[in-house]
C-alpha cells in the first residue's frame, strides 16, 4: 500500500512564502526599524489629508471630497502601521533564527558553525595587521566518567561550568571562546604571541581544576583539561583551519604525555603549507 504524506495546498504554500519572502526582502531592503514605516505612512496620510482638506475649502464644503479624505487618510494609516507590525515581526524572528543557528544551546556559547565565520574574519585582520592569531583547543579529560557515574545531567553542568571557566580567563572583549562540540572547545585569540598564548591555556587549565562543584562530592575528585595551543603570523597561502588543527594536534600530544596540560606550537609559514 503507498502511504501518501499529507501536504499544503500548493496556492496556499506559495501564499505563505511569498509573503513571507516580501516581508524578509522589504526589511531586508529598507534596513532601518520597521516602526519608522509607520511613523512615515502616517505623515503621508497627514499630507493627504491637508491636501484634500484644502481642496474642499475650495470647492466650498463639497462632503464627498471631505468623506474621501477622511476614507484615504484613515486606509494609508492603518496599512503603513499594519505593515511595520508585520515588518517588526519579521525582523525578531529573523533575528532569533541567526542567534539560534550560531549558538550552542547547553553552554550559550558561540557553535562551530559561528567559529568557522569568526576564525575567517580575524585570519584577515590578522593579515592585514600583520599581528599574530592564536587558537586553543580545550578537551575535557576523562569526562565518559562523569556521564557514567553521575549521569547526563551532571555531565552538562560540567560542560557549562567549564564554559564559564574558560570564559573568566578569555575576557578580552577580543577574545572568542566557542564550543567546538562533545567536551571540547576553541578559544581564538587575536594579536596573541605563543608565549601568551601557553601562559593563558595554562591559566585556563588552573581555573578548572580549582574550580568547586557541589556535584564533586569526592575528596580528590577534579576536572580537569589538556590544551593544545597554536599561534601564527597569517599569510595568504595558510588556510585558518590548519590552525584549529595544529591546535587538536597539540591537544591530543598533551593527552598523550599524562593530561592536564598544555602543548604549544608557534608555526612558520613552511610548517603549514608543505
Ligand atoms: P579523554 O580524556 O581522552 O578526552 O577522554 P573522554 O572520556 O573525555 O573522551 P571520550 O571521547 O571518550 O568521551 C567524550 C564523552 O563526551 C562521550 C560523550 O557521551 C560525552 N558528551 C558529548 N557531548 C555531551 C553533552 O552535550 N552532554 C554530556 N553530558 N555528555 C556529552
Ligand atoms: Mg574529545
Ligand atoms: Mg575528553
Amino acid at each position: 500500500m503507498v502511504t501518501r504524506h499529507p501536504r499544503s495546498s500548493p496556492a496556499r504554500s506559495y501564499t505563505g512564502v511569498s509573503t513571507q519572502f516580501v516581508l524578509s526582502r522589504t526589511a531586508q531592503i529598507l534596513g532601518v526599524h520597521p516602526m519608522i514605516i509607520g511613523v512615515l505612512g502616517t505623515g503621508l496620510a497627514v499630507g493627504l489629508m491637508t491636501l484634500m482638506l484644502d481642496a474642499v475649502q475650495m470647492s466650498l464644503g463639497d462632503a464627498t471630497v471631505l468623506a474621501l479624505a477622511v476614507t484615504l487618510g484613515v486606509v494609508a494609516v492603518s496599512a503603513s502601521w499594519l505593515l511595520a507590525f508585520m515588518l517588526r515581526e519579521q525582523v525578531s524572528k529573523e533575528t532569533k533564527l541567526r542567534r539560534l543557528s550560531s549558538t550552542d544551546p547547553l553552554t550559550g556559547l558561540a557553535n562551530r558553525r559561528s567559529l568557522e565565520l569568526h576564525l575567517a574574519q580575524e585570519w584577515d585582520k590578522a593579515r592585514e595587521r600583520g599581528s599574530p592569531l592564536s587558537v586553543l583547543f580545550i578537551d575535557i579529560d576523562h569526562f565518559k566518567r562523569f556521564n557514567d557515574t553521575l549521569g547526563h545531567a551532571a555531565g552538562d553542568e560540567v560542560l557549562i561550568a567549564v564554559a564559564h571557566c574558560v570564559q573568566r580567563v578569555a575576557r578580552r572583549s577580543v577574545d572568542f571562546v566557542s564550543r567546538y562540540g562533545g567536551e571540547e572547545f576553541v578559544v581564538v585569540l587575536p594579536k596573541v604571541t605563543a608565549e601568551a598564548a601557553t601562559a593563558m591555556a595554562d591559566a585556563i587549565r588552573t581555573e578548572v581544576q580549582s574550580m568547586k562543584l557541589p556535584l564533586l562530592t569526592g575528596k580528590d575528585q577534579c576536572i580537569t583539561v589538556s590544551i593544545g595551543a597554536a599561534t601564527c603570523d597569517p599569510d595568504e597561502d595558510f588556510a585558518p583551519t590548519r590552525l584549529v588543527e595544529a591546535a587538536d594536534a597539540q591537544m591530543y600530544a598533551a593527552k598523550m604525555a599524562g593530561r592536564n596540560r598544555v602543548c604549544a606550537v608557534a608555526l612558520s609559514k613552511a610548517a603549514v603549507t608543505t
